[in-house]
C-alpha cells in the first residue's frame, strides 16, 4: 500500500522516545513496577516495534484490550506477562491458556469460569469497578470475595481498578476511587495492586500501588494537561508532501462545498494527505500544518486524500516540499483539540497508507 514516491504521507515513530517515556514514568514511582498499555496497535504506533523497544528498556508487563492484540504481543515477546483488559468471554479459555495470556476478569462469572477451567497454568487480574461502570466487579462484590477459594484457583496475581478523571486533579471522584481501591486491596493481602493510568501516575502517590499502567504518555501524549509543560517526549511525526502551489484571487473558493473564500489574494498548497489517512475531517478550517516552522491554516474541508493549506506566510512552501501535520509545535494534544477530540483518538486513528519509519530502536 505504501509508496516511496512522496505521494504517501510519512509517519515517523521514535522508539527511543517511547523507551525514554517509559523510564520517565517508572521513575515517578521508585520501587514499584511499570507496565505498558499497548492496546489498539500500541496507540496507532505499531505493536511489534513498540513492544520490542519497551522490552529492551526493561518493561515486562503489557496490557492490551483484545485477545488478538495479545497474540501479536506474545509473538514478539515470548516471556512477557500479557493481560487482556476486555475480559473473558464464554469459550475463550483455551485460547488464553494456549498462549499463556492473562484475562482481566471483570465479573464474578468470569472469575468462576476461569477458576473452574482445567487447562494449563493460570494467572489473571481481578478488575474492580470504582466509578467507571464499564467493566469490573462492584466494590461490595469484590469485598465479598475475601478469602474465597476461587481467587487462588483462578491464579489472581493482580487486583486493579481504573481512574475516571485522573487528568482532572480537582475532581472529587479521584479521592473516592483511591479510598475504595485501598479498601479492596486490604481484602486481598499479598496480591499486588494497580490503579494508575498515565495521568494517574502524576496525580498522587496514593495511586501508585505496585504496578503503573500508562498508555497515552508512552506515546508522547500529555498526562498533565493542567500544567504548562508536557513531561513526555514526542513520539510521532506525521509529514505530507506538497503536491501543488496555487495562487488565488480575492473571492475565490477552495475545497468541497466552497467552505472557504479568499479574503484577499492568497497562496495555497495542496497536501498529499486526507481523512483516509486518519487525519480528522473535523479539523477542517480549524487545524494547522507547519511549513518550514511556520504555522499555516488548513482551509475549507479536509478531503479524502488532500488538504488545502494557506501558505501565504510561508514563502518556503514549494512543490515537492514537506509539511508537518503532527510534530514540533503541533503535538498530538493540540491536533486533537483542533478536531474537537483528544490526542488519544488522533493516535489510534493513524492510518495504514503511510510510509512508516521507526527511528531510535
Ligand atoms: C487504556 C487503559 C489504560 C491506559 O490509559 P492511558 O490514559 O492511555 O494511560 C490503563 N488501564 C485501563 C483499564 C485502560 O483501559
Amino acid at each position: 500500500m505504501t509508496d516511496a514516491t512522496g505521494h504517501g504521507a510519512r509517519l515517523t515513530v521514535d522508539l527511543g522516545a517511547v523507551a525514554e517515556n517509559w523510564r520517565r514514568l517508572a521513575a515517578e514511582a521508585p520501587g514499584r513496577a511499570c507496565a505498558a498499555v499497548v492496546k489498539a496497535d500500541a496507540y496507532g504506533c505499531g505493536s511489534d516495534a513498540v513492544v520490542r523497544a519497551l522490552w529492551t528498556a526493561g518493561c515486562r508487563t503489557f496490557f492490551v484490550a483484545h485477545l488478538g492484540e495479545a497474540a501479536r504481543v506474545r509473538d514478539a515477546l515470548p516471556e512477557a506477562a500479557i493481560y487482556v483488559l476486555n475480559g473473558l468471554l464464554p469459550g475463550a479459555m483455551p485460547a488464553y491458556a494456549a498462549l499463556d495470556l492473562r484475562p482481566v476478569l471483570g465479573s464474578v462469572q468470569e472469575l468462576s469460569d476461569w477458576a473452574a477451567f482445567g487447562g494449563g497454568t493460570r494467572a489473571a487480574a481481578l478488575h474492580v469497578d470504582t466509578g467507571m461502570n464499564r467493566l469490573g466487579l462492584s466494590v461490595p462484590d469484590a469485598l465479598a470475595l475475601a478469602g474465597d477459594p476461587r481467587i487462588a484457583a483462578a491464579g489472581i496475581d493482580l487486583v486493579m481498578s481504573h481512574l475516571v478523571s485522573a487528568e482532572l486533579p480537582g475532581e472529587p471522584v479521584n479521592g473516592r476511587q483511591i479510598a475504595d481501591f485501598a479498601r479492596v486491596r486490604a481484602a486481598f493481602p499479598g496480591i499486588p495492586g494497580s490503579l494508575a493510568n498515565s495521568s494517574g501516575v502524576f496525580l498522587d502517590g496514593a495511586t501508585h500501588h505496585d504496578l503503573l499502567r500508562p498508555g497515552y504518555a508512552l506515546f508522547g501524549g500529555n498526562p498533565t494537561p493542567y500544567r504548562a509543560a508536557n513531561p513526555m517526549r514526542p513520539v510521532v511525526r506525521l509529514e505530507a508532501t506538497i503536491l501543488q502551489i496555487r495562487h488565488v484571487e480575492a473571492g475565490a473558493q477552495a475545497g468541497y462545498n466552497g467552505r472557504w473564500t479568499a479574503p484577499a489574494p492568497r497562496r495555497l498548497a495542496t497536501l498529499s494527505l486526507g481523512y483516509a489517512d486518519g487525519y480528522p475531517r473535523a479539523a477542517s478550517g480549524r487545524g494547522h500544518a507547519l511549513v518550514a516552522g511556520i504555522l499555516c491554516p488548513i482551509l475549507g474541508l479536509v478531503s479524502m486524500d488532500l488538504i488545502i493549506l494557506d501558505v501565504t506566510e510561508a514563502p518556503e512552501a514549494a512543490r515537492g516540499g514537506v509539511s508537518t501535520l503532527i510534530g514540533d509545535a503541533l503535538d498530538v494534544d493540540t491536533v486533537g483539540q483542533a478536531a474537537g477530540t483528544i490526542g488519544y483518538e488522533i493516535l489510534t486513528g493513524l492510518g495504514s497508507r503511510y510510509v512508516r519509519t521507526y527511528i531510535g530502536g
